[in-house]
């Protein structure tokens, strides 16, 4: 870290707890490459600490922040703007400080839509079907209709989510030109219709992952059809058990959330630097701390 001198500019990640985080790991990798005298530190922040927080931003004249859990929504009173993605979402993950005006912004979208956009698959004009209403799902449903995506349904289970399923739905049909509806997963023949209606399929239900490794939503790849394109959020691990069903059913198309992960850090690098990050270097670098792990 011998870049940094009297005029470096700190960047942060507040949240609680984070010290797992890849995210100092990508963006001090992309600083360092590009020669920007930035450098990014994550801080155990919770919702108590969080007016403090933002206050520190702003004394500190940090050039932003990203925000994660729990503060991704507590964090919308204490900023002067937010974006069309934060409105929509009502949620922010990076905050940008420009000359003391703090806009928020969620890039997780933008990160789903631009990974999918590197893989040769565009949102726009296409049927979507998107399984979860939460951190990710709502995200990835607000910035396919942003982008233009034609139709969006949004399933979820009948818990917590499912109001916020719906909130985002009216969102969409509010603010965009997609036409969104919702029903609920435990409506197995909606489900199936839904699947063989959609052009793309989201999971953004974590199913797949830790403590749910090993299960999936669909376990008949006949459910499948060979020109669906899939995309799983999850990232660990990088093949999950939808992933699988998905070969089997001989479908091309089949991700991970890797590169959405990836993506939206990219898309909030841009935001404070206005430069481009070098992906793949960064990408070598997760790589490398994983194994260290
Ligand atoms: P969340 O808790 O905010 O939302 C989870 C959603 O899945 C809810 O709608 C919930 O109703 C639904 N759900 C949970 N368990 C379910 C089950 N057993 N069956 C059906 N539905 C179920 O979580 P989140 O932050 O949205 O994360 C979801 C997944 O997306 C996680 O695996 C997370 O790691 C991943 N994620 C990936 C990225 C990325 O950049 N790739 C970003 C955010 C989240």
């Amino acid at each position: 870290m011998t870049r940094i001198d009297g005029h470096t500019i700190l960047i942060g990640l507040m949240a609680y707890p984070i010290r797992h985080s890849m995210s100092p790991t990508m963006h001090n990798t992309a600083f360092e490459a590009l020669n920007l005298n930035y450098a990014y530190l994550a801080f155990d922040i919770d919702g108590h600490q969080l007016a403090d927080g933002v206050k520190a931003i702003r004394t500190l004249d940090m050039r932003g922040s990203n925000v994660s859990m729990p503060n991704k929504q507590a964090i919308i009173p204490h900023l002067d703007k937010l974006d069309i993605s934060a409105k929509m979402t009502g949620a922010v993950n990076t905050v940008v400080n420009d000359d003391g005006v703090l806009t928020g912004y969620t890039t997780d979208g933008v990160g789903f839509v631009n990974d999918l956009k590197k893989k040769g698959h565009d949102v726009a004009g296409k049927k979507m079907l998107i399984v979860g209403a939460g951190g990710a799902g709502i995200p990835i449903a607000a910035q396919s209709a942003i982008e233009g995506a034609s139709d969006i349904r949004i399933a979820n289970r009948k818990d917590g989510h499912l109001k916020k399923a719906e909130e985002i739905a009216d969102s969409i049909n509010e603010n965009s030109g997609a036409v969104a509806s919702t029903f609920t997963l435990e409506d197995g023949e909606a489900f199936k219709a839904a699947l063989a209606w959609a052009d793309i399929y989201v999971d953004a239900t974590g199913v797949g992952m830790k403590p749910l490794e090993g299960k999936a939503l669909v376990n008949d790849p006949s459910w499948l059809k060979e020109d669906l394109v899939i995309y799983d959020t999850v990232y660990a691990p990088r093949t999950t058990k939808l992933m699988e069903v998905a070969k089997k059913a001989g479908v091309k198309n089949v991700y991970n959330g890797l590169g959405m992960m990836v993506e939206q850090g990219a898309a909030a690098f841009k935001l404070w630097t206005g430069q481009e990050m070098p992906i793949d270097l960064v990408e070598q670098a997760m790589a490398e701390k994983d194994k260290e792990k």
